[in-house]
């Protein structure tokens, strides 16, 4: 009997581990309207550290350049 292995097709191209998400809290000073505003960004990476993705306003972006990461790895790959 096969078993299919339950791959992740988005885990890290390197170890399959899926990523996590990373969310940082900045203050941003709007000079002209002189207020300071908190900014959240995220990102995902690798919970090892292999690859991760830069820094977005929101997790949704990430996400997607997650895989364009993923598939861009995974096309190098393929000969
Ligand atoms: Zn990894």
């Amino acid at each position: 009997m096969w078993f299919k292995r339950k791959y992740n097709e988005y885990g890290c191209p390197m170890c399959g581990r899926l990523p996590v998400i990373k969310a940082w809290q900045t203050e941003k000073y709007h000079e002209s309207r002189k207020v300071r505003t908190t900014l959240t960004v995220y990102r995902l990476q690798c919970p090892r550290g292999h690859i991760s993705t830069s820094w977005f306003s929101h997790a949704a972006l990430a996400s997607r350049q997650w895989k364009e990461l993923v598939d861009e790895y995974k096309g190098k790959d393929t000969k």
